[in-house]
């Protein structure tokens, strides 16, 4: 890529997409292509390819997805399978047609098997049975991963994947019946505190194990691997080290300042019991995380200037947790008044 090479990111607005695009500009690059989901519906073939055909972007970093936690998987596996296969279809395909010079796509570490030795290495894909709560996504992205080998394979194209763990950062979900756990007790805890509640329910038996990797540290990744990898193995993007939910649940308690207790409600599933992943294939490349789920970015780590801006950052040590709920658009405004609740 040189800064001038036209960048489309798929999902720009997302999780993901828009830490990619943060770091793309960051990195100087100029002629970056987003599209909201107005300007350009995934799911519709024609309109994609219409899109290739006028923007002619030369790379494709897709971070577009139907995604959701454990609750939205097992409520609708139908939008799940089907979405997650038409944008990608649309995305990858037309990629080809259009010659896109080079396209990564992003897997997921919910989509090995269940039961997968620990820490996941990428040959563990396809070797066992998957979570049953989320294998319509998994199945899906699985999918992904193969139609950018069979392109690369049968055409040569420049297709790469990476597979990331858990997410975390600005512009995620908090939608406490969709989202991830982490913004989901982000949100939880700072909810119970404002209210003075004295109890905030968690899921399951808090006893599984995730790892989480913030979003800024996977777009340095994805950028990384756009110009640094050409192989048609994909490979493991996580930080290296993963924490119980339970002790999860503490660090945000704690940081959010919830001073009540904490529930766990038994009805709801555990989902896979670990799924740490072997990160050492990128991490010998030269690429390491920089920002710790507890400490923050470390010396020289950047928060986004949004939330710099905000001057959030100076009432928490921790602040790329608890921004991270507070950068949610249209949200900043009506917690403003809470914002002296934060723990300086
Ligand atoms: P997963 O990583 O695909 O299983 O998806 P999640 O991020 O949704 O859930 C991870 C783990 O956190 C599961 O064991 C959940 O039961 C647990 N968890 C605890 N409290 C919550 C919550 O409030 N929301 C969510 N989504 N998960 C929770």
């Amino acid at each position: 890529m040189t800064p001038d090479s036209r960048i489309y990111v798929a999902g720009h607005r997302g999780l993901v997409g828009s830490g990619i695009w943060r770091e793309l500009e960051r990195q100087g690059f100029k002629r970056l292509i987003g599209k909201s989901h107005g300007e350009l519906d995934l799911l519709d073939v024609s309109a994609v390819e219409r899109f290739y055909a006028n923007e002619k972007p030369e790379y494709v970093f897709m971070a577009a997805a139907k995604v959701g936690g454990i609750s939205a998987n097992e409520a609708y596996p139908a939008e799940f399978l089907y979405q997650n296969l038409q944008i990608q279809n649309n995305l990858i395909h037309g990629a080809r047609e259009a010659r896109v010079i080079k396209l990564l796509f992003l897997g997921s570490s919910c989509i090995y098997p269940k039961l997968a030795p620990q820490p996941l290495k990428e040959d563990s894909l396809l070797s066992g049975p998957l979570e049953p709560t989320n294998q319509w996504y998994a199945i899906a992205k699985i999918a992904g991963i193969k139609l950018c080998q069979a392109y690369r394979r049968q055409y040569g194209c420049d297709f790469i994947s990476a597979m990331p763990t858990n997410m975390y950062g600005p512009n995620d979900n908090y939608d406490l019946e969709l989202s991830h756990v982490l913004p989901a007790l982000i949100r939880k805890f700072h909810e119970a505190k404002v209210a003075h509640a004295q109890t905030a329910v968690c899921w399951g038996s808090g006893s599984p194990l995730r790892e989480f990797l913030y979003s800024d540290d996977l777009a340095r990744a994805c950028v990384f691997l756009m110009q640094n990898y050409s192989e048609e193995q994909f490979i493991n993007v996580g930080y290296g080290s993963d924490i119980p939910i339970r002790d999860l649940a503490r660090l945000v308690q704690r940081i959010v300042g919830f001073i009540g207790e904490i529930l766990w409600d038994k009805t709801k599933p555990d989902g896979t019991p670990r799924k740490l992943m072997d990160s050492s294939r990128l991490f010998a490349l030269g690429w390491k995380p920089q920002v710790d789920l507890e400490t923050g970015p470390q010396p020289g780590g950047q928060i986004v200037g949004e939330i710099a801006r905000k001057q959030i950052v100076h009432r928490t040590d921790r602040p790329h947790l608890i921004v991270a709920y507070l950068a949610r658009p249209g949200e900043i405004i009506s917690l403003e008044k809470n914002l002296a609740d934060l723990p300086c």
